[in-house]
């Protein structure tokens, strides 16, 4: 696949974002090709303990999301297992899910390294095309675990589709792997925007507001509803800017720009403790690490850092 088109999309420069397996949807409704691919010599399994992504140590300091049919079995049992497609040379591509409880033994051999999501994406220790396969693996995975049992009847549900379909087994209904989009948006006025903290950030960082997306509303609604609600703002035009697969644990993060119809900032301090206008310039020294008072902005793999640069650096406007 050529990746040339997903290059100039600003989606594709954030965290999970960059993913070129070819899915193969037609082929997951075919049980025996699906078992076939499964042991084929050059197929490749990411494995979950629980919640922790499991890498593989190559030489050196390298690390690897993929591991061989034999270096899977040696991991211990699948507690479900997907098919995620095929690379662009054409090798399988699946994920495994481990018991969490085998994390802790795991952690101890030294062929492998155990490390939670977040920060296998921010601290680039892996192959940046290997961040994304991860992110989906995990939120798939992490669907399985957690819808067990069926919404409809409470019935026990069983993996179908090549792991892309939850069963009932007492009343026949089908459940999917759910995303659940968020808005998070870049609110200016002027030539200053909104950024804003809650109390878990860490020191200094500032960030975009953000929120679900609810039943019978547009992205741009949601955008002027969580804007009102977070910052007392009310929001004009909205703009689309970009998108990010976020497997936390299993959102799609909208990113927009939106203008602001008024100045005066009211915050809801139930879910932010501190939040202003930040002049452009202002923002230029936090994306530059050089704030006066060590303000700074989301790291490299938050869309809310493509926002922002894309206003403050790349002046892009409502
Ligand atoms: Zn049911």
């Amino acid at each position: 696949m050529n990746d040339a088109p997903l290059r100039r999309e600003r989606s594709a420069l954030t965290g999970f974002a960059i993913n070129r397996l070819d899915r193969r949807e037609d082929l997951r409704n075919k049980p025996d090709a699906v078992t076939a691919l499964r042991h084929r010599s050059d197929t490749r399994i990411v494995a979950v303990a629980g919640e922790t992504p499991v890498l593989k140590r190559l030489d050196g300091e390298a690390l690897s999301i993929w591991f061989s049919h034999g270096e899977t079995e040696m991991l211990g049992p699948a507690a479900e297992e997907i098919f995620l497609g095929m690379a662009e040379d054409g090798a399988p591509r699946f994920a495994r899910l481990l018991d969490r409880a085998l994390a802790e033994t795991l952690k101890e051999r030294p062929e492998l390294f155990l490390t939670d999501l977040r920060s296998v994406a921010l601290k680039r220790i892996v192959p940046e095309d290997e961040v994304g396969p991860l992110g989906e693996a995990k939120a798939v995975l992490d669907w399985h675990a957690r819808h067990r049992f069926c919404a409809q009847c409470g019935g026990p549900t069983v993996a179908g589709a090549s792991g892309w379909r939850r069963e009932c087994t007492a009343c026949g209904a089908m459940h999917f792997p759910r995303t659940d989009p968020v808005v998070i948006m870049l609110v200016t006025r002027g030539d200053a925007c909104l950024l804003a903290r809650q109390a878990r950030f860490a020191p200094g960082m500032y960030s975009c507001i953000a929120g679900f997306v609810e039943p019978g509303e547009t992205l741009e609604d949601a955008v002027r509803r969580e804007s009102w609600e977070e910052a007392g703002l009310r929001v004009g035009t909205v703009r689309y800017i970009a998108s990010q697969p976020w497997p936390f644990p299993s959102s799609i993060m909208v990113g927009c720009i939106a203008e602001a119809l008024g100045d005066e900032i009211t915050l809801d301090m139930t879910e932010l403790e501190a939040g202003r206008w930040f002049p452009r310039e202002e923002v230029l020294q936090m994306l530059d690490g050089v704030h006066p008072d060590g303000l700074a902005c989301p790291q490299h793999i938050a869309i809310a850092n493509t926002l922002v640069r894309a206003w403050a650096l790349e002046c892009e406007r409502i």
